[in-house]
């Protein structure tokens, strides 16, 4: 973690950054006003909800319900944590960047960590030299020919070769002024019996294994001799490296995984390489057989469809459908485009049928539907008992659906067909499987509140006129601060309709007159609320009386919510709450009038 940047830095960055320009790489804007309007880059959508407004260099979908300012925006696009997006934006729009003097314990291990990505780096480096200029590296050049893989594409990955010899990256590194046990903390070197130590990598082409912004994380290493076991040699887990989280090639697919609308992931290093070659730029590897949960959580902010082209087979049922899951509760859409028999993408790119690859791609199946096809082809239904245990295994992988969902509909009614069973009895099933495993895990089951895989996250429910009302008067207060004021002082969470309302009221008290300024960014609920208020109450007008009647009406509700209440307990709610009903409403009548 780096120091965090003064709030006058971020202040400047935001003064500085042009939302409109940054907006408009995503999506194209067209002034309304004061305001931009356009399609969001957030949800599909065909008519624009989605505002920005300069000024405040705010933005607001009011199909979906993001919004946030323009940092908020770049770490939502860019998959970027709040320092990062920060430093991102004033790198580009040239603003002079200060650290808050920091404690002394984390000063140490940011300058760690730099010391260590330097090391890997300098690493990186020599194996790249070594593999293009040493006579030793000629079989691995060799070998990377034969795989069709070119000059530049490894150049651009910075691939490398790890010399045979047992101390050349030990001895170099100690040169540049690292001692060994860093060198041991990246998995640089390692321990001997005799208590020395020893190069990790030898006779091996390097493979440098980077973070989202380029920072060298670690390597996976393929040996070039036949028998050398391991195939595949990885840095071990460490203060850098976690292979569950790696996404190689993740730095440089991101743009294009942005531009393209879609991730596409390979398993091997070659195949990334392959289709970087091939032009297929938004190709991650997620060095296995299947995707991680880990991974798909890094891709998730980069992409909302991900392409899966290798050998889902592989992956194993219950591993599949736990990614099928996550990716649900992600809103993700997540396609499998199997490879023909024992190809991999390399084999497809580096031949020449980059285009059958490509029509794979496009050709991809929803992940669930695959999953139920290849269950199916599994048995023999032939036979009543196969077909009834089939019948259990499916289930399962419906139970993660919506089955309300048009895909959920359809699959389950193809298998019935295939299973020729009714569809009642397997919707059944699929109830009594999803039962089962609520009673397993303990949660609810996701697939019921969860969006449909085939559309869209859907838009969240339309407000009830007293969410409506509550809204506006909230954002009055923030058109006219001093009234503002006194009517904010009024509102108990008795009036508000939910917990985020009732922060967004204790919010705006402190902070009415620039609410959108150090919002605490750890609450996205309260975040967005309070630019949508915000960007909304620009557009209200504000009249006390207008304020008044929304406060009676919160007000009124409240109230039959009390004799509600009241009822229930039975008996006669109290004569006072009648009274007080009473002249509310005609309260609310004047107001109302005198409002018209
Ligand atoms: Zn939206």
């Amino acid at each position: 973690m780096s120091a965090r940047f003064t709030p006058e830095t971020v202040e400047r960055v935001k003064e500085a950054a042009d939302i409109v320009e940054i907006v408009s790489a995503y999506t194209e804007l067209r002034r309304a006003g004061e305001r931009h309007m356009g399609l969001c880059p957030f949800h599909e959508e065909r008519t624009p909800s989605f505002s920005v407004d300069p000024r405040e260099k705010l933005y607001h979908c009011f199909g979906c319900g993001v919004g946030g300012d323009v940092i908020k925006f770049v770490e939502e696009k860019e998959g970027l944590g709040f320092p990062e997006a920060v430093e991102a934006l004033g790198d580009r729009y040239g603003v002079e960047m200060e650290r808050e003097s920091e404690d002394p314990r984390a000063e140490d291990s940011r300058k760690r960590r730099a010391r260590l990505g330097e090391l890997l780096e300098r690493t990186a480096q020599f194996y790249t030299t070594y593999l293009w200029e040493s006579k030793e590296a000629g079989k691995a050049r060799e070998y990377l020919g034969s795989r069709g893989l070119g000059e530049e594409v490894l150049r651009a990955f910075g691939v490398g070769y790890a010399p045979s010899a047992w101390d050349q990256v030990l001895t170099r590194g100690q040169r540049a002024g690292f001692g060994v046990p860093e060198l041991a903390a990246v998995g640089l070197v390692q321990k001997g019996k005799k208590g020395g130590h020893y190069d990790r990598f030898r006779a091996r082409i390097m493979f440098p294994v980077r973070d989202p912004r380029g920072r060298a994380q670690g390597f996976g290493a393929r040996a070039l001799r036949p028998d050398t076991k391991p195939k595949y040699l990885n840095s071990p887990e460490g203060e850098l490296y976690r292979k569950s989280r790696t996404l190689y090639g993740i730095d440089r697919a991101r743009g294009p995984i942005a531009k393209a609308g879609r991730a596409v992931v390979v398993e091997g290093y070659t195949d990334v390489l392959a289709a970087h070659q091939a032009g297929i730029e938004q190709a991650v590897g997620v060095m296995g057989t299947a995707i991680t949960p880990e991974q798909l959580q890094q891709l998730s902010p980069h992409t909302d469809r991900i392409v899966l082209a290798m050998d889902a087979d592989r992956a194993g049922q219950d591993a599949m459908l736990r990614v099928i899951e996550l990716a649900r509760q992600k809103s993700i859409r997540l396609q499998i485009a199997p490879m023909p028999d024992g190809k991999d993408p390399a084999d497809l790119l580096t031949g020449d049928r980059a285009d059958q690859f490509r029509a794979l791609l496009d050709d991809a199946v929803d992940a669930s539907t695959f999953q139920v096809r290849t269950l199916l082809d599994r048995f023999d239904l032939a036979s009543p008992l196969a077909r009834d245990r089939a019948l259990d295994e499916v289930a399962r992988v419906l139970g993660v659906l919506d089955a309300d969902s048009v895909e959920g509909q359809e699959l389950l009614r193809d298998v019935a067909n295939r299973l020729q069973a009714d569809p009642t009895v397997v919707a059944q099933r699929v109830h009594r499987s999803k039962a089962s495993s609520v009673a397993v895990s303990g949660q609810a089951p996701a697939a019921t509140s969860m969006p449909r895989q085939d559309e869209q996250p859907a838009p969240p429910p339309p407000l009830s006129a007293r969410e409506r009302r509550e809204r506006a008067l909230l954002s009055m207060c923030i058109g006219s601060p001093v009234e503002g004021r006194e009517f904010l002082q009024r509102l108990t969470p008795e009036h508000l309709s939910s917990p985020v309302v009732g922060r967004a009221r204790d919010w705006l008290l402190g902070h009415l007159e620039d609410p959108v300024a150090g919002l605490p960014r750890e609450d996205d609920e309260l975040v967005s609320l309070v630019t949508n208020l915000t960007m909304q109450s620009e557009r209200e007008p504000v009249a006390r009386d207008a304020m008044e009647l929304n406060f009676l009406q919160l007000e009124q509700a409240v109230l039959e919510g009390r004799i509600d209440a009241a009822q229930q307990k039975g008996g006669d709610p109290p004569v006072e709450l009648h009274r007080r009903r009473a002249e509310l409403a005609e309260r609310i009548a004047h107001w109302e009038t005198a409002g018209a």
